[in-house]
C-alpha cells in the first residue's frame, strides 16, 4: 500500500520546477538580494491581497510578532493575553517585549476562549493576541468586545491563517498588528524562513519598517535600537509568484476538508473541525486538519501502520505545559484536549483519493474498537 506522509516538501518544488527555477535565476542575476524591488512588488501584492493598509516582509512569522507588538507599544511590565494552544513563539514574542504572557483557554474549536481572556484581565493586562490557529479566524466581535471595555491592543497571531476571514474581514488586519508566517509548510509556504506584518496605522508600519532594519529610518537616520530581521528578495520574488495562485491553494484545501468532513463526521468519539461551509460568520483556510480523538494514541498508531502519518501540533504540548516557563494562567480545556487532539494530512499535494483512504482507514478503525 503507497505512503501519504504528513507532509511532502520535495512534491511542493516538484509541482512548479520550472518556474520556481527561473524565478530564482532572474532574482540572483539581478544582483539586488537585500529590500529589493522584488520585496516591493511583494509587500504591494501582500497589503492588495489582504486589504491591510501596510504589509511589510520580516525575516519569519516570530519577528513579525515581536516588530508587531514592539511598534504596537508592548512594554516591560504589560501583560499580554494569549491563548494556551499556540506555538512557543507566540509567547516568546511577548517576553522579547519585556511583557508577560498570560496564558487563556481555548474552546472547542480551538481558538482563544474571550471569556477565559475577560477572567484573566488585571490592571497590568495591555494587550490580547488571538491566535487565529488552523486557518480559522477567532470570533472578532468578542474580542473587540473586550478590546474597547478593557483599553486592549490587539496583535493577531495569524501566522496560520492568511486569507481566512471573519464576517468578511482578514485575519490579521482586525488589531493594531497582524503576522504572517512564511516557513515551508504553512499555507503560503517558502523555501525556506520568512515573515510579514499587516497593518492599518501608519505610525506602526514605520516603526515596523525601522525595526527590521536595525533602528533606520527611510532617511537612514538611526532612531532606535532594532533587528537584522529583513526578508530576503529571493523570498520575495517566490512568494509574489505563490500569491497569485494561493485562491486556488485555498479551494484546494477546503475541497479536502469537505471530504473529510462528509466522510467522518457522526463517528462517535471523533472530534471534527467545523466543515468549510458550516457557518457564514467564518471563512477557514486549513491550515491544519486538527481533530480530536478519545482513542489518540491507538488511531495515530493504526494510522502509521498503514504508513499514513500524522502530526501532533507543537509536539503534543500546550503553553501552560513547558515546565521550565511556568507560565501563569489557567487552560483546563486546552489541557484536557492535549490527550486528544491530533492532526491529519492537509496540504495541495493531496490528491481526493489520498483523503478518501485515510478516511478508509478511520472509518475501519473505528469499526473495530466498537465490537
Ligand atoms: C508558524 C507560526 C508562528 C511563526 O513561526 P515562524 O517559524 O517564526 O515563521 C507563530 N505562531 C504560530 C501559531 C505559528 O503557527
Amino acid at each position: 500500500m503507497y505512503k501519504i506522509p504528513f507532509f511532502n516538501y520535495p512534491a511542493l518544488y516538484q509541482s512548479r520546477r520550472e518556474k520556481y527555477d527561473s524565478i530564482l535565476k532572474a532574482a540572483l542575476e539581478s544582483g539586488y538580494y537585500i529590500m529589493g524591488p522584488e520585496l516591493t512588488a511583494f509587500e504591494g501584492g501582500l497589503a492588495e491581497y489582504t486589504t491591510a493598509r501596510h504589509a511589510i516582509g520580516v525575516a519569519d512569522g516570530t519577528m513579525a510578532l515581536i516588530c508587531g507588538a514592539l511598534a504596537s507599544g508592548i512594554q516591560p511590565g504589560d501583560e499580554v493575553l494569549v491563548p494556551a494552544h499556540t506555538f512557543i513563539a507566540s509567547a516568546s514574542a511577548i517576553h522579547h517585549c519585556g511583557a508577560k504572557p498570560v496564558v487563556v483557554d481555548c474552546g472547542v474549536d480551538h481558538l482563544i476562549c474571550p471569556n477565559s481572556a475577560r477572567q484573566h484581565i488585571t490592571n497590568k493586562t495591555k494587550a490580547i493576541m488571538p491566535v487565529q490557529l488552523n486557518g480559522r479566524t477567532a470570533n472578532m466581535d468578542a474580542i473587540r468586545k473586550l478590546s474597547s471595555e478593557y483599553d486592549l491592543i490587539i496583535i493577531e497571531d495569524s501566522c496560520q491563517a492568511l486569507g481566512s476571514k471573519f464576517k468578511g474581514k482578514q485575519a490579521g488586519t482586525f488589531g493594531s498588528a497582524g503576522a504572517l508566517s512564511f516557513y515551508p509548510s504553512k499555507t503560503l509556504g517558502c523555501f525556506g524562513d520568512g515573515g510579514a506584518v499587516l497593518t492599518n496605522d501608519d505610525e506602526v508600519a514605520e516603526k515596523i519598517r525601522t525595526l527590521r532594519d536595525h533602528g533606520r529610518g527611510s532617511d537612514g537616520e538611526i532612531s532606535m535600537y532594532g533587528y537584522n530581521a529583513r526578508l530576503d528578495n529571493i523570498h520575495a520574488a517566490i512568494l509574489l509568484f505563490k500569491l497569485s495562485f494561493y485562491d486556488e491553494e485555498i479551494e484546494k484545501r477546503r475541497s479536502l476538508a469537505r471530504i473529510y468532513n462528509d466522510r467522518l463526521s457522526g463517528i462517535e468519539g471523533l472530534h471534527l473541525p467545523p466543515a468549510p461551509d458550516a457557518l457564514s460568520d467564518h471563512f477557514d483556510i486549513f491550515q491544519n486538519y486538527e481533530i480530536e480523538s478519545v482513542n489518540r494514541d491507538a488511531l495515530r498508531h493504526y494510522l502509521h501502520e498503514k504508513g499514513i502519518g500524522t502530526i501532533l501540533q507543537w509536539g503534543g504540548k500546550t503553553l501552560n505545559q513547558y515546565k521550565s516557563l511556568s507560565l501563569s494562567g489557567e487552560a483546563t480545556y486546552a489541557d484536557g484536549m492535549t490527550d486528544r487532539f491530533m492532526m491529519l494530512p492537509m496540504n495541495t499535494t493531496l490528491l481526493d483519493e489520498d483523503v478518501n483512504r485515510i478516511c478508509d482507514e478511520i472509518i475501519t478503525f473505528y469499526k473495530n474498537q466498537n465490537c
